[in-house]
């Protein structure tokens, strides 16, 4: 047989699960570089990502265009999403496209870059005849140094455009400085920073440092010398939220210009920008949140994922990557230090930690001196709460607002009232589409489907039985609110949760007022409890946690331990210690118990070994095939057909419901799969997931594989 080597392999941008082969002539694109490329009746584009052999006498398409002349990611981001297409087995193509600033897969070209500043090329051949006198000063002032286009007027840089024409001038990388001076830094900081400056190749770092214990210093400390010397880090945070206040510690060090940010809430244009600078090199360091993962580098030196525990870095639609996991992939393939950072480090993080595959980075003791608040248990059993709370906690509450403070309480659910109850029958209204009660957000006179975003106006009576005694039952962050506005009247209330704050803006001024507001009562939802700075702060009230301790998720105590220690840290980070109140149904829960001296090693290390001895993660590992229909029947027959797909090695169980048995009108369930390791796993599914698409269920349901699932 012949072979026609003049073809290409291409994955087609979207969820397509193969790849294709098209004839190309000479110049032949490199991998990494989109192609127009003909499909089905129309044109699509895809990345070219190798050579391909085609038989002579099967007749294969040609491409239609090549769009880059240089691959659009180097060869390690290449290969790193070529691992997490492999890794997640999601298709390349669909991949690639979750990676990419969305105006590139569009096919629009990469924007070509203004240099915000010139200099003289050192050996340039200058003809100095026919030059005039405003051309000389100019040229001179390029050789004494860089020359920044910010300081030119029109005709200069007009006369800039004709030097740069003649090849006498270069782009001039303005060269980083400190803008401030760096803190003195504490003990424990100074050895994580030196660890840190010393490792050059790979080395993945946790820094497990408390609550206010100046990581954000040894980050910047860590990054010092690198930027200086012209080399890029890249930042990641959870959520968009924290971006500002990260963005602004690295500008007030580096300068604003140095820094650059790239979230899903910019446009377009603007992520396309910053991609490209970051490209280019001319940005020093980038902070973003998950997918700024995919930001190329010229010069990657550092790799920093804070608050690393948090459950934002799981893609939780299409493409299910961890950008946490795959961000350790990328320090190694680009050969760099990756330092993973927090307060209250994953079980996972911590087991690489025993495991040695992480270096160890500690500081215990807050950059303040004020000591971490231990945690006052109050039981709420016998007592009599006034709106859900305990009246010792109100107290307290009294006491920090009389001191002219801040009083913080944390309650992780919104709207008036969790869900409405009839007296009479007992009925409890249900979203129509979910297995979930409907949220009572009273103010917009509305019920809520918190799942499927279902509205419904608030009935006058019970609809199961007609009588009049409907009520809302539990406690929202709505009522709590109203409760507290009319037990402090003059004191002013800021609720911070999705209610209330709905874009990354509306959240810096909120922050921004809890910084200048004093008494003040702050009230939220996880988006208070993350990572923030109030030094004013020195009550936290947590109002009810109890059901993280009989969730039957297994990672719901790690993210309760998580939770309560975060939030606890929001108290007494300025000059004033603090004091923590939690108050809980089940007060002897041995977790809760653990986590009294504000100590997350302990509790860790608890639920650590309760995860060995059940064989769950990290000890072993785990992935979920979910499916999901409008009827039940055709979830659970494609997940028993599903199940003998899957060799006899891999423990397979199910299907068993999932915890949210419907949701938006789908019915949902999904198979257990479990492997002794990652690899063993990886294995056993690599070789059913094609089976998969294949059976003939698999056409009624739409299914997808979570390789090391967050959410069940
Ligand atoms: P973390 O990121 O661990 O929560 P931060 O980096 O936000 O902690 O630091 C908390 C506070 O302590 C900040 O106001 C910071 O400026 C201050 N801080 C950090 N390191 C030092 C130090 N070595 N000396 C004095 N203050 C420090
Ligand atoms: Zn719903």
């Amino acid at each position: 047989m012949t072979i026609d080597t003049n073809c290409i392999e291409v994955a087609i941008l979207g969820p397509l699960p193969q790849h294709f082969s098209y004839r190309c002539d000479a110049p032949f694109p490199k991998s990494g570089c989109r192609l127009r490329v003909p499909f089905g009746r129309g044109e699509r584009i895809a990345i070219a990502i190798g050579t391909a052999t085609c038989p002579q006498d099967i007749p294969v398409k040609g491409i239609h265009r090549i769009l880059d002349e240089q691959p659009l990611l180097p060869a390690s981001l290449q290969a790193l999403l070529g691992f997490g297409s492999n890794y997640y087995h999601y298709p390349l193509g669909a991949v690639w496209e979750a990676a990419l600033p969305a105006r590139l897969c569009q096919g629009q070209q990469i924007p070509s870059l203004a240099p915000t500043a010139w200099r003289l090329i050192a050996d340039a051949n200058i003809a100095e005849r026919g030059l005039g006198a405003r051309q000389m000063v100019l040229l001179q002032r390029l050789g004494n140094g860089n020359v920044r286009m910010a300081e030119l007027d029109s005709s200069d840089r007009q006369r800039l455009r004709q030097f740069l024409a003649a090849g006498w001038i270069e782009a001039a990388q303005e060269p980083l400085q400190l803008r401030e001076a760096p803190l003195a830094l504490r003990p424990e900081q100074a050895q994580a920073v030196m660890a840190l400056r010393a490792s050059t190749g790979f080395q993945a770092f946790l820094l497990d440092g408390v609550t206010s214990s100046g990581k954000t210093e040894v980050y910047l400390q860590a990054m010092e010398r690198l930027v200086l010397s012209g080399k890029q880090v890249l930042f990641l945070v959870p959520e968009i939220g924290l971006i500002t206040q990260t963005q602004a510690r690295c500008a007030a060090r580096f300068g604003a210009d140095a820094v650059a940010v790239y979230h899903s809430g910019q446009g377009d244009a603007e992520r396309l920008r910053v991609w490209t600078q970051a490209r280019s090199g001319s940005i020093s360091i980038v902070i973003g949140t998950r997918s700024a993962l995919f930001v190329p580098l010229l010069h990657p030196a550092l790799l920093i994922v804070d608050e690393e525990h948090d459950l934002s870095y799981k893609q939780h639609s299409g493409w299910l990557y961890s950008a946490r996991d795959l961000a350790l992939r990328r320090a190694q393939l680009e050969d760099v230090p990756i330092v993973l950072g927090s307060a209250t480090p994953s079980l996972e993080s911590l087991h690489n930690r025993q495991i040695g595959r992480f270096a160890d980075l500690r500081l215990h003791e807050r950059a303040s001196a004020q000591k971490i608040p231990p945690i006052e248990i109050l039981p709420l059993r016998k007592k009599r709460l006034v709106a859900g709370l305990d009246p010792s906690l109100l107290r307290a509450c009294g006491e920090t607002l009389a001191n002219g403070k801040q009083a913080l309480f944390f309650l992780n659910r919104r709207g008036f009232a969790p869900a409405l109850l009839c007296r009479a029958c007992g009925h409890v209204p249900h979203c129509q589409r979910c297995s979930a009660p409907l949220t009572w957000h009273r103010r917009q006179a509305r019920l809520r489907c918190h799942h499927c975003g279902l509205e419904a106006p608030v009935p006058e009576q019970c609809p199961s039985c007609g009588a009049a005694e409907i009520a809302g039952i539990g406690m929202g962050t709505e009522s709590l609110e109203e409760f507290l506005r009319e037990r402090f009247p003059n004191i002013p209330l800021l609720r911070i949760d999705r209610d209330e704050v709905h874009t990354p803006r509306q959240l810096a001024e909120r922050l921004q007022e809890i910084l200048h507001t004093r008494p003040a009562i702050l009230l939220g939802t996880q988006m208070l409890s993350k990572g923030h700075h109030f030094p004013d702060v020195t009550l936290v009230g947590i109002v009810d946690v109890d059901q993280g301790l009989y969730s039957a998720d297994f990672r719901a105590p790690e993210r309760l331990a998580q939770t309560v220690i975060q939030v606890a840290g929001r108290a007494g980070r300025g000059d004033a210690p603090g004091r923590v109140i939690l108050q809980s149904h089940l007060p002897e829960h041995p977790l809760l118990l653990a986590l009294q001296n504000g100590d997350y090693a302990t509790a860790a290390t608890q639920l650590l070994r309760e995860r060995q001895q059940a064989g769950l993660p990290p000890f072993r590992a785990l992935a979920l095939l979910q499916a999901e229909a409008q009827r039940a029947e055709p979830v659970y027959a494609f997940l028993r057909a599903a199940r003998s797909c899957f060799a006899t090695e891999l423990d397979c169980s199910g299907p068993v419901p999932a915890l949210l048995e419907r949701r938006a009108g789908f019915h949902r369930a999904y198979l257990w799969l479990e492997g002794a390791n990652r690899s063993a796993l990886h294995h056993l599914l690599a070789n059913a997931i094609s089976l998969l698409g294949n059976l003939p269920t698999a056409r009624r349901v739409r299914w997808s594989l979570d390789v090391d699932p967050q959410n069940f």
